[in-house]
Parts: structure tokens; sequence; C-alpha cells
């Protein structure tokens, strides 16, 4: 694909390999990861980093582990392990047989904090959580002592295997580093490294009760798979003195940890804690709905992975936060569609057609062209009949001026079919239009007239007799405004679209779409790119929109003179 061949942008993060390159700070070897944790779908700002984090890798020919971050059993499960496992697979990235859960380093962990009990460099400390914090003081007063931090070394030791050993409640104790209560960095003014948590882990099951904190696990799992570069996003600069500290005190081997912009979209949310609110409110059809931002909901939508990586290597990583036009990663995933994706046509709301020079009984075929950006995808057979099918949009009794489509009197093309005319009307009891009678003209076989007659609109249509029944979910934002965090004192929810899925029931295909199979991408010709879901039944498919055919982001770039 065009934009994924572009050449890779330069930037700080690779800068900084290149430099370890040359002074040969970890022996010429690049070697990074990849850590979620277990504990929901992942969604697009993800995508970014592991295409970041496993592109790097590729790029310098080093390696890039997937390494699950599972210090928290209360909110893990073995079904994200698995859904992040799919997700990074399907976006195209392989971890080799390093497949890594920071669970397996537990014991490792505990003896490395022992160590830092002996060094006096930690202790066990009996302050709630609440007293934890009020003792921490503010960015402008130093903190205060806790009145247990002088404990000695030999009573550090023997809380600290007692709390191991299950025989205090969850938060009674706590095990914190012992730094500095005033140093001008928060996270450095004694940091919890350990909390009681009688809680089973999916993977340790109840081996444990005391669990590491994030800031105290992650440079330890870094070091124990010798990370040479530990990207991460923005918010931990400021522990990146704590990630420091610990690999410091310990004397083991040290990765470097570099900061970059998380990825922000508008019209969406991307914390797991908001997706997984919105799927346990049932406010969306689970994790993979199509309206997610989620990898697997963005597959289902139809996106490719060739697009998401595309969309990720245009944006780049850089050192401030900004937020993304949702425009734009449509547009990748647009262009990707518009040269892979077949055409076919679809008749979402059927308005009946009848040709009344046409013979009943006769059904003919016509070519049409299965990618006009593809000349290898060749065409394909279409049946044509007396009675058709075309979009009830596409006529209008009294059209206004700027209405180029059927109308009484006028003539149209039906796409790579024939040029027809509309005689009349036909009403229902309530005086509805129900059914349209026309003429074709046989001499137009294909869709020209040879008098050369000109017509200003072409249709698609189906027959209804080889038609297929189908459903359409119409998709489209999640969210009403660009930034639905970003109104103060208002819940993101209230910003949901009430329109962000409309389900149209009835639409009549041609016949070569119960041929599709599930998460086949096509064209409905002037409908929009489609996928096939996984909800469609024998002859009756499902088709989600992927994307309208509009391009809201090359609209603007053609307006405002930029590239894109
Ligand atoms: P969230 O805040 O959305 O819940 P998280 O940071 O808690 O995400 P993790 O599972 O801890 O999720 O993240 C795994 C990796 O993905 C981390 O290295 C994290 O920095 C990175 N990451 C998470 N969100 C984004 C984002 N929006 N843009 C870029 N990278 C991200
Ligand atoms: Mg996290």
């Amino acid at each position: 694909m065009a934009s994924e061949e572009t050449p890779v942008p330069r930037d700080f993060i690779r800068d900084i390999i290149d430099e370890d390159l040359k002074t040969k700070r970890y022996d010429g070897r690049v070697h990074t990861r990849f850590p979620p944790e277990p504990n929901g779908y992942l969604h697009i700002g993800h995508a970014k980093s592991i295409c970041l984090n496993f592109g790097i890798a590729e790029e310098y020919g080093g390696l890039c582990n997937l390494r699950f971050d599972d210090t928290n059993p209360t909110k893990e499960s073995e079904d994200y392990v698995n859904s992040i496992i799919d997700s990074v697979r399907w976006l195209g990235f392989d971890w080799g047989d390093r497949l890594y859960f920071a669970s397996d380093y537990f014991d490792r962990m505990f003896d490395w904090a022992v160590d830092l009990v002996r060094k006096g460099k930690a202790y066990v400390d009996d302050l709630t959580a609440e007293q934890i914090g009020e003792y921490r003081g503010t960015l402008t007063l130093p903190g205060r002592n806790s009145p247990f931090r002088d404990r000695s070394v030999e009573e550090n030791l023997d809380l600290f295997e007692r709390m191991r050993k299950g025989e205090f409640p969850d938060g009674s104790k706590t095990l914190r580093a012992k730094i500095d209560m005033a140093h001008p960095n928060m996270n450095m003014r004694d940091p919890v490294m350990y909390r009681i948590l009688h809680t089973s882990h999916h993977r340790q099951g109840d081996r444990w009760c005391v669990y590491p904190m994030y800031d105290w696990a992650h440079g330890l799992e870094d070091s124990i798979e010798a990370i040479t570069h530990s990207i991460c996003t923005l918010e931990f600069e400021n522990h990146r003195p704590l990630y420091d500290w610990f690999i410091d005190q310990l004397g083991i081997y040290h990765p470097q940890q570099i900061e970059f912009a998380r990825l922000n979209l508008t019209y969406t949310v991307m914390s797991k804690r908001m997706l997984l609110e919105l799927v346990k409110a049932g406010l969306v059809n689970g994790w993979d709905d199509p309206r997610l931002p989620t990898i697997a909901g963005m597959r289902r939508r139809g996106y490719s992975p060739a697009s998401m990586r595309g969309f990720c290597k245009r944006i780049g990583v850089a050192k401030f936060n900004s937020t993304v036009s949702f425009d734009l990663l449509e547009h990748y995933v647009r262009e990707d569609l518009n040269m892979t994706s077949p055409r076919l046509m679809a008749v979402f709301r059927p308005l009946k057609v009848v040709l009344e020079n046409y013979p009943e009984g006769k059904t003919e075929e016509v070519e049409a062209v299965n990618n006009p950006e593809a000349p290898s995808a060749g065409t394909r057979k279409v049946p044509f009949s007396r009675v058709l099918y075309i979009e009830q949009d596409d006529f209008m009794e009294s059209p206004p001026k700027k209405f180029f489509r059927l109308a009484p009197g006028r003539e149209v093309r039906l796409r790579y079919a024939y040029l027809i005319k509309c005689t009349g009307v036909v009403r229902d009891g309530g005086g509805r239009i129900v059914e349209l009678r026309c003429t074709y003209d046989p001499a137009t076989r294909g869709g020209d007239a040879p008098d050369g007659r000109k017509v200003k609109a072409t249709l698609h249509w189906v027959s209804a007799a080889h038609a297929l029944e189908a459903e359409a979910r119409m998709y489209d934002k999640l969210f009403t405004v660009e930034n639905p965090m970003g109104e103060a004192g208002r819940d993101f929810r209230e910003f949901l679209n009430p329109a962000s899925l409309e389900v149209v029931a009835g639409c009549r295909t041609e016949p070569s779409a119960g041929r599709l199979g599930v998460m086949d991408r096509i064209q409905f010709e002037r409908m929009g790119y489609f996928c096939v879901d996984r909800d469609s039944k024998l002859g009756r498919p499902v088709f989600n929109r992927t994307a309208t055919l509009k391009d809201t982001w090359a609209k603007i770039q053609a307006r405002d003179g930029a590239d894109s």
C-alpha cells in the first residue's frame, strides 16, 4: 500500500537509537517490548505503540517482546490476554517465542525487594492508603516521614515475609521505598512497592497476596528481558527518576526509558476504563463493537491491518500531546479500500421499477467491472430482468432544479446495463409511490446510446428476482463532539451519538454478494465501503459500513492546499 511504503519519518526516538548504536551503548543491540496490562481490549492508541516498538525492532534488525504487565489481579483476565494476543497478531506483528508475563517474575521481584530492605532502602509501613496520601505533601509542600519509616532491617524483613505469607489483611501494610519525603518529584516520596491483595491471579492462582506496583515492577521486567529502549507514553516522564533509582539501587542491567506522546483521536474516548464502562453498561455491543476505537472493533468494522499501520506511520511520534483527526484515520482506510475492494451493487431502500417493454420471464447478464482501480480484478456477470429495484432516493416525482436523477419523463443510465425512461408511477391506497413504470432502450446495452445522446445520472440497481436480502449496519461517529472528555462537569456519556448505529433491514444486493465470506471487504457502488459481519446467515448477509465514500480529509487538504 502506498502509505505504508512511504519512508519511515525520522524522529527523536530513532535518533536516540542511532546514537546508542554509534556509541555501542548496548553492544549494538536493539530490543524493545510492547507491555500491555491485560485489563481490557487494545485500542488504536496501543496500535501506535505496537507499530512503534515492533517497527523499530524490524528496522534495526532487533527484537520486540510481547509482555503482559499482569501485576493487578483485580482487573485482569485471561480473556483479555487472548484478545490482546489476537489483536497484535492481526495487526501483522510477530514476537517469535518471546511471549512473557510479568507475573512469572514475581519471585525475582520479591527477592530484589528483600535486597532493598536489607540495604535499608525499603520499609514496611502501617499507614493506610489515605494516610499515605496525607503524609505525601503537595507540589509546594514537602511530605512528612511515616512514623514507621525507621523500623530496623530485621523488623522489616520479618514483617515483609509475614505480609507475603498472608498474615495481614488487605490495605493494612505496604512496602515502601525509602527515598526522600521532601523530594521535589512527588513520585520519589517513598513510593509504595507492594500492597496486600488477597485476590487470585489469573495465572498465579493463590500463590501471592502481595502484588508489586507498576513503578517497581516495570523496570525490573525490562531489566530481566535485557530490553535496550523501554518506550512508554509521556505521563511516565516524571516516573523515570524512580525507574532509574530502583535499577541503580539493585545494580542490575539498566535499560533506557524513553517517553513519547500518546495518540488521541477526535470523536472518541481511548482509555480502557471508559471503554469498559461503555461495554459494561451495554451502551455499545461488546468490546468489538465496530464503533469503538478498539483494534477488535476496527477490525470488525472492516479496517485492514495495512491501513492501520499506514495511519500509525503517518502520525509519527513526538514529545508533545496532540489530537489527531478521525478523518485522517478514515482517509487511510479509504485509500486502502479503494485499491483493494471489489465493487458490487446493492439497493438499501428499494423502489420497484417495472420495464414495460422488457419481455416477461427473460433474464440477461450484463458485464460489470469488479474494481476500476485494479484492472486485474476483472469483470463479473450481473443478472438483469424486467423487474428491478433502484434506491428510493434516486427518484423524485417533482424534482427541484439540481436533481438530475430519475423523474417522470426523464432518462437515466442503469450502471452497466441500459438507459431507461420513467413513464409513470403506481401508488398505494395512501397515495405513496410504490412502483415506477419505465421503458428501456434495447439499443443502449452497456449503458451508452448509439446516437450519442447524454443522460445526467447513472444509478445502481438490482434485479428483483435475483436479489439477495441483506441487512446493513450503518455506523457513524460514537460521540457528537470532538472531545467528549473536554466539557468540565459533564459526563462523557452525555455526548454519545444517538445516531451512531442505524440498522437498515431489507436491503437487496446483487446475487454475487452471497459468495462473500465473513470479513470480506467490498464497495457497494455509490453507498460506501462495507464488510461482511460474522452475524451473517447463509443467504442473508449482514454488512457493516466501514466508511462512507466521501473523503473529508482529502477535501480539507485540498482546501488548505496542504500535503497529506
Ligand atoms: P489506557 O490509558 O488507555 O487504559 P494504558 O496505558 O493503561 O492504556 P497499557 O496496557 O498499560 O494501557 O499500555 C500498553 C502500552 O501501550 C504502554 O506502553 C502504553 O504507554 C501504550 N499506550 C497506551 N495508550 C496509548 C496511546 N493512546 N497512544 C500511544 N501509546 C499508548
Ligand atoms: Mg496502564
